[in-house]
């Protein structure tokens, strides 16, 4: 039975690019040997890491214009600690918006004064605060494009003189945004571009050297633009399959073209979430996001049927976070139309057998 993959994280990826990795795990560029079983500093993976952060760079509409693409380690978690470790030196701002904006801060707040500018804690992350004021002479200011536990997510990004660091983790090569307006972007690639191991991170040169501490090489974002993002063994499985992912996505027409497609998927099960009277939509309808749909069932008593009708529709990871409860249907880039309609259709059938 087709199956419709729904999980939030590590997340459906379009089928050729699968069937390319693994063929590449058996026989890369058909060399008789391994994709994960060669030097990471042969001429063929070298070219896979460079064509991989070129095509970032070219998809999100950022190339010359002084920015770098890093396929690092570690996590967005990582990069919690390491956007501080690099550029915080007095006080830096964050506009708490979840659990990974919450985190963000925890770690920042080890090497500076930390202001949350905003926070939308008291409803349990419903909504995007607005209205907030950003003072003067933040090192920077920290958000969360699209809160992947709670979904919801920024549609109006604010404007500041000071560096804009963004967590777009699961949102990423989903909507055309100006980029430009950010001085760092970060992102898990497990959310909208490939398995788990690999996280892309957008920088702009000029943020950088600002600070005064000592920076471990690992930790050091200059040192991973010096070394071409080879500073160490890269994870080279997680790079190739983003690349195929990247490609995939620019062959498809690029970001503009997966919006288009995006947008119909939420505008698809967002209106049913409003008209159906079995669900209730979790977020805040002004701040909803188009990647993680959050909702809950208006009579828990309908659980067992409608988890029942789920599973013979062949839908999975549906279950919504621990911390929301519910359900959560993540609509990444390479979940299709077709996916949403088939679990539209389960949601009408709720409605029928009232
Ligand atoms: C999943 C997620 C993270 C954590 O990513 P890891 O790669 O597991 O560290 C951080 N931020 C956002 C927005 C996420 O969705």
């Amino acid at each position: 039975m087709k199956k419709h993959n729904f999980s939030a994280g590590p997340c459906i990826l379009p089928k050729e690019v699968l069937l390319q990795a693994s063929e590449a795990v058996m026989d890369f560029n058909g060399s008789g040997l391994s994709l994960i079983e060669i030097s990471h500093r042969s001429k063929d993976f070298v070219a896979v890491m460079e064509k991989a952060r070129s095509l970032a760079l070219e998809l999100l509409g950022l190339e010359g214009q002084g920015y770098e693409a890093l396929f690092l380690q570690g996590g967005a978690s990582t990069q919690f600690l390491m956007t501080a470790y690099n550029l915080l030196e007095n006080k830096a701002g964050y506009l708490n918006t979840g659990t990974w904006s919450d985190k963000a801060i925890k770690e920042a707040k080890l090497f500076g004064d930390v202001m949350e500018v905003g926070s939308s804690k008291d409803e349990n992350f419903k909504y995007i605060p607005k209205g907030y004021t950003v003072p003067e002479g933040l090192d920077y200011l920290h958000l969360t494009s699209n809160n992947t536990i709670f979904g919801t997510q920024i549609k109006k990004f604010p404007k500041t003189d000071a560096p804009l660091i963004c967590d777009m983790s699961s949102d990423i090569f989903s909507r055309q945004l100006d980029f430009s307006q950010f001085d760092l972007i970060y992102a898990g690639a497990q959310k909208n571009m490939g398995p788990a191991g690999a996280t892309l991170v957008i920088i702009k040169q000029d943020i950088l050297g600002k600070v005064t501490r000592k920076i471990p090489s690992m930790l050091d974002y200059q040192v991973h633009i010096n070394k071409e993002s080879m500073f160490n063994t890269p994870s080279v499985f997680a790079v190739y399959t983003s690349m195929l992912t990247l490609d995939w996505l620019k062959n498809l027409g690029g970001i503009s073209a997966i919006e288009e497609i995006n947008d119909k998927k939420a505008q698809l099960l967002y209106s049913e979430i409003e008209l159906n009277p079995v669900f209730n939509g979790y977020a805040n309808k002004a701040d909803r996001s188009n990647m993680n749909a959050t909702f809950n069932l208006s009579d828990d008593k309908l659980k067992g049927e409608f988890e029942k009708l789920l599973q013979e529709a062949g839908i999975n990871g549906l279950n919504g976070h621990r911390s929301v409860g519910g359900y959560r249907a993540s609509m990444y880039n390479a979940l299709s139309l077709e996916s949403v309609g088939v679990l539209v259709d389960v949601m009408s059938e709720m409605e029928r057998k009232g």
